[in-house]
């Protein structure tokens, strides 16, 4: 299979490709072809020659438009989810379930959303005052490895809904769904240029198109490092940037053990762990957390890893030799630092089933679990995007928000406790773009998403996509 850039409603090639690989079988998946600044440029002038007339139509038009891309997206579920599996190694029920079926809730929400845009009216005695919102014009969607079909329509949508249009660069190591989507868009009635998708690499293709002068918001969602990197080099440009975390999951000892158990449970190791909100430093308050320990080790070790297209499956491959050696290197080091491994490994645990034939080459580690974490290690402080858990105990509730805070990143943070007062104190002092009190991470598109400190800057969803999508000016009339 071959896969080409989406420019001006045209598949084009570059004289350079590169491979996509199925990381649980190391099969070569597609050809994809490898765009540089010509193919940004090309893909930019396109959005730019269509954005007048999109932004021009009625909003109900292309509220039809995006509803009708998320009805196909809807149709091709079992296709989209296979393919987005064997890219990326995130298992089939997740992919299936949850990541492809929310992409087409993207399309079905954003539709409405954009028909429901007002002002603010600010009257005073001499002045009528009111608010006008613009789309910003051209947009660089980028989007990380980890769940891309999910993140892209995330950006997609309210990009398009709300009269912009786009220049979408996927990760190299995951660009097949995204291909799907170009081609879904123009059967949607996505009129040329509205929607373009170069592939390629974050130097040749990411930054050409972050630094093009016509290029006017950038939608980035990724690592710390490279969010850091394009702010610095982009010029003036709005920014969305969705970065990296290490979220805190608090337990106090007046917690429903069993449900904070679950979601714990769920919060580091679905995804294959490879998730921006994992909750994967988990505070542990001292007179429940030996048995807390013990008891998360034991659902940890009984974690079904294999071939990621296995319904039973939870945990996949990681999604590249690189991205393996990067989370080993934190296993290595974990009793290194004086952790203690109470599951999991660098090779096969001795109580795991072996893998199947099929994805026996497959880049896999297993769900390991480390107790005895001062949250000063570098375990506990580096997001290491894998199955590892770093269990940490705390005495009290000031010293559970000091180790919450204690911490480059704040993206996400979960608070468990049956007592009312300590879930809304605890809520309010952790720095986090979310909390989640008593509740894994449950995503209700009308709220902010995003994060704060090194997690990032801007939120998206709902009425918060104004911020990134839209261009607020105020009229202001004499009377
Ligand atoms: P990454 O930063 O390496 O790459 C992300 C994207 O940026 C890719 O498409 C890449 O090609 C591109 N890129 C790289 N260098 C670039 C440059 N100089 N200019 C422009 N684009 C460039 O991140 P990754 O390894 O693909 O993804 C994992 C990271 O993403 C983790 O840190 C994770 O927490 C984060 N993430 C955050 C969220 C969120 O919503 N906050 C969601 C998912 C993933």
């Amino acid at each position: 299979m071959t896969i080409q850039h989406l420019i001006n409603g045209k598949a084009v090639g570059s004289a350079a490709t590169f491979e996509t690989t199925n990381p649980a079988t190391q099969a070569t998946l597609a050809e994809v072809a490898a765009g540089g600044e010509a193919e940004i440029n090309a893909a930019v002038q396109a959005a730019k020659d269509a954005f007048p007339a999109w932004a021009g139509r009625p909003a109900t038009e292309r509220a039809a438009i995006m509803r009708k891309l998320g009805e196909l997206i809807t149709k091709h579920v079992p296709e989209l989810s296979r393919t987005e599996t064997d890219d990326t190694g995130q298992t089939i029920s997740q992919t299936g379930k949850q990541l492809v079926p929310r992409a087409a809730d993207n399309f079905s929400y954003f539709a409405e959303m954009c028909t429901r845009v007002d002002g603010h009216t600010y009257p005073t005695p001499t002045h009528l005052n009111y608010t006008l919102f613009h789309p910003v014009g051209v947009c660089a969607l980028i989007s990380p490895w980890n769940v891309p079909f999910m993140t892209a329509t995330w950006k997609t949508a309210p990009c398009l809904a709300f009269g912009n249009t786009a220049v979408l660069k996927m990760s190299e190591l995951s660009p097949l769904t995204a291909a799907r989507l170009g081609e879904l868009a123009l059967e949607a009635g996505v009129p040329p240029g509205v929607l373009n998708i170069v592939h390629g690499f974050g130097k040749e293709a990411g930054e050409p198109l972050c630094s093009h002068p016509d290029v006017r918001a950038i939608s980035f969602t990724g690592s710390t490092a490279t969010g850091n990197r394009i702010v610095q080099s982009a010029g003036l440009k709005k920014f969305s940037m969705e970065l990296g975390g290490k979220s805190p999951f608090v337990i106090f000892e007046d917690a429903d053990l069993d449900r904070a158990l679950d979601a714990a449970v769920f919060m580091i190791f679905s995804n294959n762990g490879e998730r921006c909100t994992a909750g994967s430093r988990i505070l542990v308050q001292q007179s429940i957390y030996a048995d807390f320990a013990q008891k998360f080790a034991e659902r940890a070790k009984k974690i079904v890893v294999g071939d990621p297209q296995d319904d039973k499956t939870i945990v996949g491959p990681m999604i590249s030799k690189a991205h393996l050696a990067k989370v080993k290197s934190y296993i290595e080091l974990g009793p290194k630092e004086g952790a203690t491994m109470l599951c999991g490994g660098l090779d096969r645990p001795s109580y795991a089933p072996e893998l199947s034939a099929r994805v026996a080459k497959g880049n896999y580690v297993w769900p390991t679990v480390f107790a005895d974490v001062d949250n000063r290690m570098k375990i506990a402080q580096d997001e290491i995007f894998g199955p590892v858990a770093c269990l940490i105990p705390f005495k009290d509730e000031a010293h559970a928000i000091e180790l919450a805070n204690d911490i480059q990143y704040g993206l996400s943070s979960y608070v468990w406790t049956e007592n009312l007062g300590k879930a809304h104190r605890v809520a309010a002092s952790i720095e986090a773009g979310m909390c989640f009190v008593n509740s894994q991470n449950v995503r209700d598109l009308r709220q902010p998403f995003g994060g704060t400190k090194a997690s990032g800057t801007g939120r998206e969803g709902g009425t918060w996509s104004y911020e990134v999508f839209l261009e607020p000016k105020n009229v202001a009339v004499s009377l």
